[in-house]
């Protein structure tokens, strides 16, 4: 495939260069030329018009419970959880699949090419993604304290689970651990040692609310990543979700351990935990730090240009401080989520894996467009819908010419989502 004449390519390089005017080469997958006038007999794109970027990487979400969108929106977290919860103890494999199919429509529609993903019946979640083109880190999520499956029989499933899809190109198996306070600290404990074993990750929501905090120093007297570093889990394996309540020494044991950070600023806000991610002083330590929207259920946004903006406002506002810039939030959701999914993308450069997007520059809210504000156009401006077409490892996997499409095959499902939670919410 080739790309022509792309208007813009914002590269993420190691300069972060902005290019003007050339072609992509993609072959296999991979990005294997960058250059002008590229001859082959490839499938040609014209991007004369287009901005061409990185594909964003959504780092933390529960994809199906696009399911719940606009559910029960007007509440704070734990009051939130249990209405959710009621619901969760009905769903099926199908409903499941049905709403990753939605999920992850949107979410190539939105100019993601890759997300981090924790919810139920994680098979349902890799086989549609795998149909639909995009990658997925994910698998099975430990919650011993709350769930009715015994802790024995989810160490099975989340090791069958590695077993099968740990040389899968687009699916990588990850390993759910849910909280601090839905998990046993032997559930905490055994999900380590399969991760050790395997050498894949852990992703674990830590530190969201003030309330977890209070809980785990009445209980254990320390602090939530104190607390996962006395089980001695902490580790470059880990990827810790939200921390909006943490010390300036928890920062400390993160950096030491090269734990890498995920920030869901939109579902923070909405669910009105209050706290503050002290990003740059995280980013000022080396620590990689990516970007989430969370559910679509707390956010209610499956929008990763949404989220970009966010993540400068809070920060902003939380610190009265300009000094998270755009290009921040950009290498945040490019860059780092890359890292964290452990994949080669999240640049424009030569060997890297072709996941890319494009913007149509000439749309109204970008606009008058420069080279010199083209940044702070994608991270203040932009939003999903500015999106022309998402390419993931080579294939063209979302064009706006497939919109209509895409809508018209998901009514169907958006109704059978709406008949189970009509029926199940009422009970
Ligand atoms: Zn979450």
């Amino acid at each position: 495939m080739i790309l022509r004449r792309c208007k813009y390519i914002i590269t993420q390089d190691y300069s972060r260069r902005i290019l003007k005017d050339k072609d992509i080469l993609i072959q296999d997958g991979i990005i294997v030329e960058i250059g002008e006038n590229i001859r082959g007999d490839d499938e040609v794109i014209d991007c004369s018009d287009k901005i061409v970027m990185p594909g964003l990487i959504n780092a933390h979400t529960h994809s199906a419970m696009v399911l719940m969108r606009g559910f029960y929106d007007d509440a704070e977290l734990d009051e939130w959880l249990r209405k959710i919860w009621s619901l969760e103890r009905k769903l099926t494999p199908r409903i499941i699949r049905l709403a990753a199919k939605a999920a992850i429509y949107e979410m190539l529609a939105n100019g993601i090419t890759g997300f981090l993903d924790m919810y139920f019946y994680p098979e349902e979640v890799a086989q549609v993604a795998k149909e639909l083109g995009i990658r997925v880190k994910l698998g099975y999520t430990i919650m011993d304290k709350v769930s009715t499956t015994s802790l024995d029989r989810r160490l099975k499933e989340v090791e069958e689970f590695i077993l099968k899809y740990r040389n899968d190109p687009l699916v990588k198996p990850v390993i759910n651990i849910h909280s601090i306070y839905t998990c046993t600290k032997n559930g905490i404990i055994e999900g380590y040692n399969l991760a050790r074993k395997y050498n894949v990750d852990i992703h674990i929501h830590v530190s969201e609310t003030r309330r977890e905090v209070y809980e785990c120093k009445k209980e254990y007297n320390v602090f939530p990543v104190e607390y996962l570093n006395m089980l001695g889990v902490l580790s470059e394996n880990m990827i810790l979700v939200h921390l909006g309540w943490i010390t300036s020494w928890e920062i400390e044991l993160i950096s030491r351990c090269n734990c890498k950070v995920v920030h869901c600023p939109t579902s923070n806000m909405k669910l009105a935990t209050g706290g503050i991610l002290p990003l740059l002083v995280m980013l000022d330590k080396g620590i990689t730090v990516g970007l989430g929207t969370d559910s679509a259920a707390s956010n209610n946004s499956l929008d990763m240009f949404i989220e970009m903006k966010n993540t400068i406002l809070l920060q902003r506002h939380s610190f009265w401080s300009v000094d998270v810039k755009a290009q921040h939030a950009l290498d945040l959701a490019t860059i780092n989520g890359a890292r964290i999914l452990g994949i080669k993308s999240g640049r424009i450069m030569k060997g890297y894996l072709a996941d890319i997007i494009a913007l149509n520059a000439n749309e109204l809210n970008l606009n008058p467009l420069r080279e010199d504000n083209l940044i702070s156009a994608i991270v203040y401006s932009a939003t999903g819908l500015n999106v022309e077409f998402t390419i993931v490892n080579g294939r063209l996997v979302y064009s706006r010419e497939f919109r209509d499409r895409i809508v018209r095959e998901l009514q169907t499902v958006y109704r059978e989502l709406n008949e189970f939670i009509l029926k199940h919410s009422l009970s």
